[in-house]
């Protein structure tokens, strides 16, 4: 597996080279591993199996502690996943878990289970109970948090296992995203590592349909990114269902962009002055030429005009609603990192 450690995000959007001397920071971490399963049965047997030999490897090799465990999430299952949990919950040391009354949507049960572990862990891994994303990577992620990160992202090296559709959709809304002024890593989805003080950062954002790979971005903590290869999915079917996917990315736009108010402004202005020059032009027309159809500027020139008017208020008012969206949702202004007491 890849490291890029050297490149590091920082809260003003630049790349930072870290120096040597910033390396090697952190002790072996108490690992939590977050897993959100909706209808996963089948597949929590394999990754308890999978996961679990892999802390132990790891737990061997000092690089986590020894307490290190695994975290469930069930996102209202119908199929037993629950009952799955429980029965690996008889190891308690290695198996936790936490049942959602209902189906909150994968960023919910992400979110639920970094909250739940924040108090228990040193650093916490999101990754999809199917294990698509390839568990080996887990080991670069705690190479990363060692060597200083808070947030190490997870990076997917190619589309390959996506059908056509998923893959072009995919590619759209990382385009769409970064026309909006929206800062996300491409081709990382929520397979990442967080650490203790980051994970209190995500708490410190209390908005309801949060998105957690933009967030993540803006905590301003250190981040790194690893690069990982997607496997087939073994065992059932995706859970992210088109609607899920629109949902999410409309979300995502919506939460961290005003650019779509900003356009309907731009559309009303510009369809303003053109039935504002339309009008010039038949005027002069009927003054100086006198070849106009009768009654045809007098029906559709004010069609243009109070539609374009329309959109010119709709925007303006749009830009004050963006405003007090924004300060609804009451995002911290800044975030400390250290303290000197
Ligand atoms: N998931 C969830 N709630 C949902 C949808 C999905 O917790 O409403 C979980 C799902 O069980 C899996 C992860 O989110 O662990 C990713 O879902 P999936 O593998 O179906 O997405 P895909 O890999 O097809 O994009
Ligand atoms: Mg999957």
């Amino acid at each position: 597996m890849q490291i890029c450690l050297s490149m590091q995000y920082t809260i003003f959007g630049r790349y930072q080279r870290m120096s040597n001397n910033e390396n090697k920071v952190n002790a072996a971490p108490r690992l939590s591993i977050v897993l959100p399963c909706f209808n996963e049965r089948e597949s929590i047997k394999q990754a308890s199996d999978e996961l679990s030999a892999l802390l132990k490897e790891m737990i061997d090799k000092s690089l986590i502690a020894e307490n290190s465990y695994l975290f469930f999430v069930d996102d209202g299952s119908s199929d037993g996943t629950w009952s799955a949990i429980e029965d690996l919950h008889k190891n308690q040391q290695l198996f936790k878990g936490l049942k959602l009354s209902r189906n909150f949507g994968h960023q919910v049960a992400v979110l639920a289970g970094l909250t739940a572990v924040t108090k228990y862990c040193d650093a916490a891994i999101s990754i999809d109970a199917d294990l698509q994303q390839d568990p080996q990577a887990i080991i670069d992620f705690v190479n990363g948090y060692r060597n200083g990160a808070d947030v190490v992202l997870g990076v997917r090296r190619d589309r390959g296992t996506d059908g056509w559709f998923k893959k072009q959709t995919a590619l759209g809304f990382y385009h769409l995203m970064g026309m909006m002024g929206v800062k996300i890593i491409p081709n990382h989805a929520d397979y990442r590592l967080l650490s203790k003080r980051a994970l209190e950062a995500l708490a410190l954002f209390p908005e309801p349909g949060i998105f957690l790979r933009a967030i993540c971005l803006q905590l301003g903590f250190r981040v790194s990114t690893i690069f990982f290869d997607v496997r087939e999915r073994q065992y059932g079917q995706t859970k992210y269902s088109l609607k899920k996917m629109l949902q999410l990315a409309l979300h995502g736009i919506t939460s961290f962009s005003v650019v779509p108010l900003r356009l309907v402004g731009i559309v009303g202005f510009l369809l303003f002055a053109f039935s504002l020059s339309m009008g010039c032009y038949v005027a002069w027309h009927a003054l100086f030429v006198g070849d106009t159809v009768p009654g045809w500027a007098s029906t559709t020139l004010p069609i243009y005009f109070i539609g374009g008017v329309q959109l010119l208020c709709l925007g303006v008012v749009g830009e004050y609603v963006g405003q007090i969206y924004t300060t609804v949702k009451n995002r911290p202004r800044w975030i400390c990192e250290d303290k000197l007491d």
